[in-house]
């Protein structure tokens, strides 16, 4: 089968799209025939490498896929050849204190699939083998390019949001990156608890498409001064919640624009790791601060079922085929994208 494959860190040139073996099935695993992959961030990072993060070689990045079942081992039952379902990738042990609790995500064996795994164990293949419980129907109102592109931002906006900063009708959330993989999903998600999204976005253009996707409010970070912008908005109370995922480069503006007893709720941060934060305004103000990492099967379930009626949907950059990961990877680092991109193998 094809897939596309790195062998050392560097740029995309690093990508080679080729020939690798089926994986084959474990007695717990399904095998995956992938109609559609999504790309993520993880891929770019496991690409370029990170300090303190083993990424193992040969790696087949894709932390997204939807497919229909191929094959299952001999201890699946729930699962048959033909169902179409969505990857959820966040594997782990499945039977210590925190999976049994769920709270995968503090399994000592937990693990992102296709970032995290390997060699050659992610959704930019044409087939991909993962535990039968890592499996989720696909609901049927999903075009493949969308169900193989949304478990990872769904499920992480989903925690950040409704678990962790317990967002309420009538809150104000500034939402960094808002027509990125995970803005075009907190801006709905936002909408379905009738809160107000407040996207920052780098150009008009992209300020347009938040409005359409149903921001109250677009700032343009290259020619407004969000903190300002957010303070008028607000008439100088600042917003509940910021929803953060950039890091270094937009932490104080984060926590200046936070109003007494708002929540910073963080899963990233793509600009740097070292985030200055003035603590006077974390005691004085009384913030507070989540960290959020993925989330648990369950939530990744409740968060579909706004999938499957209609009110959250994936929103759709562009499709490619499989060989051109390296494109796709390109757009991402040059913050063109508006939502996802897909891609799909040859005659999938
Ligand atoms: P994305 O689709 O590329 O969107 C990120 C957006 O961030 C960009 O569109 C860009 O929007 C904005 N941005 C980038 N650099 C910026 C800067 N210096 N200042 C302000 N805004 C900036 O990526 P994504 O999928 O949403 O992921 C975003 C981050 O979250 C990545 O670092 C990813 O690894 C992380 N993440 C973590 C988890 C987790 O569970 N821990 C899960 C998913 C993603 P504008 O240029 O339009 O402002």
């Amino acid at each position: 089968m094809k897939a596309v494959v790195f062998e050392e860190h560097g740029e995309t040139n690093v990508l080679s799209y080729k020939d690798v073996e089926v994986p084959k099935v474990g007695p717990n695993d399904v095998l995956v025939k992938v109609k559609a992959a999504g790309a993520n961030y993880n891929d770019i990072w496991a690409r370029r490498g990170l300090p303190g993060l083993k990424i193992i070689l040969p790696h087949v990045s894709g932390s997204d896929a939807a497919g229909v079942i191929e094959e299952v081992g001999n201890e699946v039952d729930k699962i048959k050849p033909g169902d179409e379902v969505i990857v959820h990738p966040s594997l782990s042990c499945r039977s210590c204190a925190a999976c049994t609790n769920g709270q995968e995500f503090f399994c000592r064996d937990f693990r992102i699939w296709g970032f995290q795994t390997g060699p050659l164990d992610g959704g930019h293949s044409e087939y991909v083998r993962v535990p039968a419980v890592n499996v989720v129907p696909k609901p049927a109102n999903l075009p493949w390019e969308e169900a193989g592109s949304l478990a990872l931002v769904l499920m992480t906006v989903w925690r950040m949001l409704v678990t962790r900063a317990r967002i309420r009708p009538g809150d104000n959330v500034l939402i960094w990156g808002g027509v990125g993989g995970l803005g075009t999903i907190a801006i709905q998600v936002c909408r379905l608890f009738n809160a107000y999204p407040i996207a920052v976005v780098s150009s008009d253009e992209k300020a347009g498409r938040a409005i359409e996707l149903g921001a109250a409010y677009a700032i343009n970070r290259t020619s407004q001064d969000v903190a300002k912008e957010v303070a008028g908005i607000t008439e100088r109370r600042g917003v509940e919640i910021v929803f953060e995922h950039v890091g270094a480069a937009t932490f104080p503006t984060s926590v200046r624009s936070l109003k007494y007893g708002g929540s910073l709720v963080t899963c990233g941060a793509t600009s740097g790791f070292e985030a200055i934060t003035d603590i006077r305004f974390l005691w004085n103000k009384q913030l507070n601060f989540y960290g959020s990492h993925m989330a648990s099967k369950a939530e990744f379930l409740d968060a579909l079922r706004f999938v499957e009626s209609g009110q959250i949907g994936p929103v759709i950059h562009s499709v490619l085929p499989l060989k051109d990961v390296a494109e796709g990877q390109r757009i991402m680092e040059n913050n063109e994208v508006v939502g996802k991109i897909a891609y799909v193998p040859d005659g999938a």
